[in-house]
């Protein structure tokens, strides 16, 4: 059985949800041991332990350690199966991270699956429902799966009560990734999504936003929301190139200004188009488990997170297949697994 620390690196919950993903895919048992131990609430929170719950349904797993405040666990997981299958997490915790737990088994499982996830979909520091819709699975459908996700209720912290409906069918063999070049900007579009606060908001957002990028108002949309449990907002920019659409989000928050949330998206994709890269921040830690998956693949992207040192290491202990980090400038490099 592989032992992994869940204190190393950056230390988070990202730890878990690779090992739990990478011990389904490969039907290879762990045990992880200070799980989020320098947290300031260490230990499985409700998503984490939602994800542990949700992964051993899908792969018939035998667990122990599965409870609230659990800083170890042990998952022995058995064969994956696709099918109907709907997780509450129970709380506003994200939706997208349970999903990006369960993806990995479910894209390469015999039998197609249909997902309905409860919880948050708009979460801070977590992927937003458009950035997972139009950033990362593009990417995953371009190895081979077809995956489609729905939006059909948003959930925003502290309330949650968001839902998302999601269709798999796998692939049995996953093209690797490679994505050395942005290539031209096909366009760029600004969205809102805005539910049970006023309309002046993403008026005012979409106005900074417009102005900033020089977009015209055929880029601009918003939409106004009234199925969420509690108020929330999100902005986002979708930047369209040839050789990958990236997404950049800021989520509103009580007391913060709309023109300042807005400008935080601004400056992102400034910095991010001031850099000839085409992955992002975000994207780059989020894309190493498909790649390995895949089993080669490369891509350029700025200088690595804690969050992508970390997934690597996870990753390699699973695969004992290292990735290469080669820095090409001071602000570029190049992720391969050959
Ligand atoms: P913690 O243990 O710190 O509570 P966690 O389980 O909430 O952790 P992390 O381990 O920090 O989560 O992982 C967060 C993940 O969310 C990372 O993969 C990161 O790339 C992703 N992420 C964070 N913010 C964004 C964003 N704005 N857009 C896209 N992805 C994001």
């Amino acid at each position: 059985m592989l032992t992994i620390d869940g204190s190393q690196g950056e230390g988070g919950g990202q730890i878990l949800r690779t090992a739990l993903a990478l011990s389904m895919c490969l039907g290879k048992a762990f045990q992880i041991h200070n799980i989020r131990a320098t947290r300031a609430k260490p230990g499985l929170q409700p998503q984490h332990l939602a994800a542990v719950k949700a992964a051993a349904c899908i792969a018939r797993a035998e667990v122990k350690g599965a409870e609230l405040g659990s800083q170890t666990l042990s998952f022995i997981p058995h064969e994956v199966e696709g099918g109907e299958y709907r997780f509450a997490i129970g709380t506003a915790g994200s939706t997208t991270l349970l999903f990006q737990t369960l993806l990995p088994a479910l894209m390469r499982a015999r039998h197609s699956s249909r997902v309905i996830l409860e919880g948050g979909t708009h979460n801070p520091m977590a992927p937003p429902f458009e950035f997972l819709n139009q950033a990362f699975l593009p990417l995953i459908n371009r190895m081979g799966p077809a995956v489609k996700a729905r939006l059909i209720r948003p959930g925003y912290v502290p309330a949650g009560g968001g839902e998302l409906n999601i269709t798999i069918q796998p692939a049995s063999r996953l093209r690797p990734l490679n994505i050395l070049q942005r290539g031209k900007l096909i366009e760029t579009r600004a969205e809102v999504l805005l539910s049970h606060l006023p309309e002046h908001i993403a008026e005012r957002e979409l106005g900074v936003i417009g102005k900033a990028l020089q977009l015209p108002a055929s880029c601009l949309s918003s939409q106004l929301d009234s199925l969420a449990i509690g108020p929330g907002n999100c902005v986002s920019v979708i930047i369209k190139a040839e050789g990958i659409t990236e997404v950049f989000t800021a989520l509103g928050k009580r007391g913060l200004p709309a023109e300042q949330v807005a400008n935080q998206v601004v400056q992102d994709v400034r910095d991010y188009l001031a850099n000839e890269i085409p992955v992002g921040h975000y994207l780059a830690d989020q894309i190493l488990l498909p790649l390995a998956l895949a089993g080669s693949g490369a891509y350029v992207t700025g200088p690595p997170s804690l969050h992508t040192t970390t997934n690597m290491a996870v990753i390699e202990q699973f695969t004992q297949k290292p990735f290469t980090l080669e820095h090409l400038t001071p602000t570029t490099c190049r992720v391969e697994l050959a």
